[in-house]
């Protein structure tokens, strides 16, 4: 049995790379090129950048948890206190900045956590560490949902939030079948607009490395750093490609090829992916589950939620444009 490669070559992952990668290249840019201020990009492509998993290689060293907070570190909220009292008084408060260190959950200083399951299947115990973040759906109906186009899909299949147009309001994590992006109350787009009436700060998770990383050809960070060659990334036929046979060559089971309607993160496991769910510490908000998952935008009441929010997103595009010119006149930061 051959050892999987611990990427693909990197003609490969370059080619999968540069649909994407110059329009991916400026941080927080509302250009046409990339979907801002269009809708964001609908529907899959072969090229889009996937990655794959072994989760029997896992060893819990979180070399990749430390090495994306490092990487994207500067991307992380700063929120302004006291936060302003919102009325009426139904969205929480969800305030992250005094325990920046919490490692052991996805929050909006920590983007990527490890979770371990011990199980037994067929007679024999594992122990299994499985890297969780934003799976980077083909159909993401956190970015098909935003009401502020605030949450896109990128041409290279990235799915991230753009933190200057996010309100905070949480639709991307209600829609999310894994509830991944975290709030930080008291930053954001919504102080500037409507402090005490919208969203309450704004939602962060995986951007995959798309600008500190990606836009320039390499690796993101946690896919670079690992000693263990947990994860291959490339394009993502060619991913799907190499998941299935080792999956084949192991007898192993995958995830992600189909749940949610196909992710751009495909999981290898051992054991059977219902054992390792019902064995993984789910318990508490928003610690994300490994259940098979339904295709959200399949829902008829999604799709017509799309349909409407397209031309709403455009439109709030437009007021964040001036309300930034009118905040860089001022000399004001985004957040
Ligand atoms: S996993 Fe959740 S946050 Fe990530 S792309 Fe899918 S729906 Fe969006
Ligand atoms: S791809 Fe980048 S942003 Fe996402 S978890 Fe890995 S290091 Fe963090
Ligand atoms: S760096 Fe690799 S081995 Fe270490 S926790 Fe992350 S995925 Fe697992």
């Amino acid at each position: 049995m051959s050892d999987p490669p611990r990427k693909l070559s990197r003609r490969a992952f370059l080619g999968g790379l540069a649909l994407g990668a110059a329009s991916a290249a400026a941080p927080g840019a509302a250009r046409a090129s990339d979907g801002y201020g269009k809708g964001g990009v609908h529907g899959r492509r072969a090229e889009e950048l996937c990655a794959f998993l072994d989760i029997s290689r896992c060893i819990n060293c979180q070399q990749c948890v430390y090495a994306c907070r490092e990487t994207n570190g500067h991307k992380f909220p700063e929120p302004k206190k006291p936060f302003p009292k919102m009325y009426p008084n139904k969205v929480p408060v969800e305030d992250w900045s005094e325990r920046r260190n919490v490692t052991d959950r996805l929050t909006p200083y920590n983007w990527l956590s490890i979770q371990t399951a011990e199980v037994e299947w067929q007679g024999k115990e594992y122990r299994l560490h499985i890297p969780r973040r934003c799976l980077h759906c083909q159909n993401p109906p956190c970015a098909n949902l935003c009401p502020f186009g605030a949450a896109r899909k990128l041409e290279n299949g990235i799915v991230r939030i753009e933190s200057g147009l996010c309100m905070g309001g949480a639709k991307c994590r209600a829609v999310c079948p894994w509830q991944i992006p975290q709030r930080q109350t008291g930053v954001g787009l919504y102080l500037s607009l409507m402090p005490r009436f919208a969203g309450n700060g704004v939602m962060y998770k995986c951007d995959r490395c798309f600008d500190t990383k990606v836009a320039k050809g390499e690796l993101p960070a946690c896919v670079e750093v690992c000693p263990e060659s947990v994860q291959s990334i490339g394009p993502r036929e060619e991913i799907v490609a190499l998941a299935k046979r080792r999956a084949g060559e192991t007898g192993g089971f995958l995830y992600g090829l189909e749940d949610n309607g196909g992710t751009n993160t495909i999981y290898l496991s051992p054991v059977p992916w219902e054992v390792l769910n019902e064995a993984v510490d789910s318990r508490g908000k928003h610690k994300p589950d490994l259940a098979a998952k339904p295709n959200v935008m399949a829902n008829e009441e999604n799709l017509a939620s799309a349909v409407f929010a397209a031309p709403v997103a455009g439109l709030a595009a437009g007021v964040f444009a001036a309300a930034k010119s009118i905040r860089d006149r001022k000399g004001g930061a985004d957040d």
